[in-house]
């Protein structure tokens, strides 16, 4: 079965790849069907819910692409910072340029934010929202997934993406920058919500 996964971040892509490798699934994603960027992508992601994003850009993709589609909307909660940067992960530090640099602003924006914040005020998680739309019309499934740590102070290795280098897990003992790209698959927000996608996909 064809499935388009309804992301332009490298860094999801290469995650979503590994995790789906050995699912039978055939995956496409946008600029594999030639849908280029579009001006209206940019008012799909204005919930300040995982799960409401998701789904706005599931729709959006499963309708240009009539094919079975499925949208991650991910990001990282800091409690202490009211939950932020939250939905607006991507984009919180407001930089543009390369994902590395856009990363970089965002990993500064954190250290400047939770600076001198004691453990305690350092605790996080990242959260995932898959939905799935299998038909043009019917009805979305969402799965949805989390896993939770703390912020470091300073950056911890450079696997990953995003804030992995300053995310320390609580069940790996380690940073997802210090992690093997199976370890951190085993029990990230993103790994544990692709499991439950497949298996509903093989029911
Ligand atoms: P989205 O593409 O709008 O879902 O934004 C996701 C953003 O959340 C990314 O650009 C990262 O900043 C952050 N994020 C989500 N998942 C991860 C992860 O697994 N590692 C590091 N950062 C992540």
């Amino acid at each position: 079965m064809k499935l388009l996964v309804a992301t332009r971040s490298a860094g999801k892509q290469r995650e979503v790849k590994r995790l789906l490798e050995d699912s039978g699934l055939d995956l496409v994603f946008p600029e594999d069907m030639n849908l280029f960027e579009d001006p209206a992508e940019d008012l799909l992601e204005t919930s300040d819910s995982f799960r409401a994003n998701a789904l706005a850009k599931a729709e959006h993709f499963a309708k240009r692409s009539h094919l079975p589609t499925v949208a991650d909307d991910s990001g990282l909660e800091v409690f202490y910072l009211g939950a932020a940067p939250g939905t607006r992960s991507k984009r919180w530090a407001g930089a543009t340029g390369t994902a590395e640099e856009v990363d970089a602003a965002n990993n500064a924006e954190l250290v400047r934010r939770l600076a001198g914040a004691p453990a305690l005020k350092r605790m996080a998680r990242y959260r995932c929202a898959l939905v799935l739309i299998r038909t043009v019309g019917a009805m979305p499934e969402v799965f949805e997934a989390e896993c939770a740590g703390r912020i470091l102070e300073a950056p911890a290795g450079t696997a990953g993406f995003g804030y992995d280098p300053y995310f320390f897990s609580t069940d790996l003992g380690m940073s997802f920058g210090e992690a093997t790209d199976a370890e951190k698959d085993a029990v990230s927000h993103r790994g544990k919500a692709f499991k439950a996608l497949v298996t509903a996909l093989k029911e």
